[in-house]
């Protein structure tokens, strides 16, 4: 039996994609390969490559706006460093809300100085930081978009005069976002956007190739683009899958509407987390996630007799991550309503029977 799929990443996609991606596994069109063994080099192939950058700018609303879409190997992790590296001569300045932007910084400081002009540490990443300084030798500004972990998620974006960098991981194409204030924008495909093993990078150009040290050629993103996303074999079936998830976007009617059906989802589960005197919600109200709703039980002696109902349900991969613990219900884009309406009502009869 299919099961409710609420994992942070790898995570659910729309059923189409699943159905139309293993169709593609036997046969890519009508081409006699698979789209395991068709050449990255074949047209078919190339026009797949073509299509899955021209449609990551139009979602983005940066068609014809100086930007460019890549599809690179690494996973976001990868491009922690090469965004740094690409971007870095005196010092990136860093947002800290969360393990994975404390690991960007990380990551940076192979490359060069950095500052972290605001963290939420103090208070367990419970809210995303408003006020900030830039150093004035600030190159570039980096955030986390979503913190996957914590359950936190701007709202309202840094306006600042240098280049916005912004992992956008867990929270690309999950609604309207003013995508030209970022000059920079990289995410991890499993959480949103498709199968692991592909990174998608949004890049304004002209802030690419003003460092003064070499960059070698894979994390070079000038190199990449040259080479639009082939400069060597790409993560052929992971970007098919892009692909096919960008086209459903649209096909559901575009951006707009899968953020109606997002807000909906949240709206829903949270109340439930507000209202239910078992469970207590992990980050600050104002700052919550749309995308990962994080909670816990109040009464942690209870923990076994929620995991066996919610398990009983068909529900999966709720559980919190290792440093948060509790619970994290994972609500991408491609998470029918009717799972989380299931959810819910695990929580209010768990209430019942306890
Ligand atoms: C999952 C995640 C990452 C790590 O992605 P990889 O592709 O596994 O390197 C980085 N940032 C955020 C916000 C994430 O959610």
């Amino acid at each position: 039996m299919k099961k409710h799929n609420f994992s942070a990443g790898p995570s659910i996609l729309p059923a189409s994609v699943f159905e139309k991606a293993s169709q593609a596994v036997l046969e890519l069109g009508n081409t006699g390969l698979s789209i395991l063994e068709i050449s990255h080099r074949s047209k078919e192939f190339v026009a797949i490559m073509e299509e899955a950058r021209a449609l990551a700018l139009e979602l983005s609303g940066l068609t014809g706006k100086g930007y460019q879409a890549l599809f690179l190997h690494g996973g976001a992790s990868l491009h922690f460093y090469a965004s740094a590296l690409n971007l870095l001569e005196r010092k990136g300045a860093y947002i800290d809300t969360g393990t994975w932007s404390h690991k960007a910084l990380t990551e940076a400081q192979f490359v060069g100085a950095t500052s972290v002009v605001a963290s939420s540490r103090e208070n367990g990443y419970r809210n995303i930081p408003t006020d900030f300084a830039l150093p004035l030798d600030a190159d570039y500004l980096h955030i986390t978009t979503n913190n996957t972990i914590y359950g936190t998620e701007y709202s309202h974006y840094p306006e600042v005069e240098i280049p916005l960098v912004a992992d956008m991981s867990s929270d690309i194409f999950s609604k309207e976002m003013p995508m030209d204030k970022f000059a920079l924008i990289y995410a991890g495909a499993q959480k949103n956007i498709g199968a692991a093993g592909v990174t998608l990078v949004i890049v304004r150009e002209d802030i690419l190739g003003k460092v003064s040290h070499k960059i070698p050629t894979h994390l070079n993103y000038q190199v990449h683009i040259k080479n639009e996303s082939m400069t060597n074999t790409p993560p052929t079936f992971a970007v098919y899958t892009c692909l096919l998830t960008m086209q459903w976007i649209k096909e559901q009617g575009g951006i707009k509407v899968i953020e109606e059906r997002n807000k909906e989802k949240a709206r829903i589960l949270y109340e439930e987390v507000d209202r239910n005197p078992l469970f207590k919600g992990y980050a600050e109200s104002k700052d919550r996630s749309r995308m990962n709703v994080v909670f816990n039980l109040v009464d942690e002696t209870l923990t076994d007799q929620f995991n066996a109902l919610w398990t009983e349900a068909g529900i999966s991969g709720i559980k919190g991550h290792r440093s948060v613990g509790g619970y994290r219900a994972s609500i991408y884009n491609a998470m029918p309503i009717e799972s989380v309406q299931l959810l819910v009502e695990v929580m209010k009869h768990f209430e019942k029977t306890v």
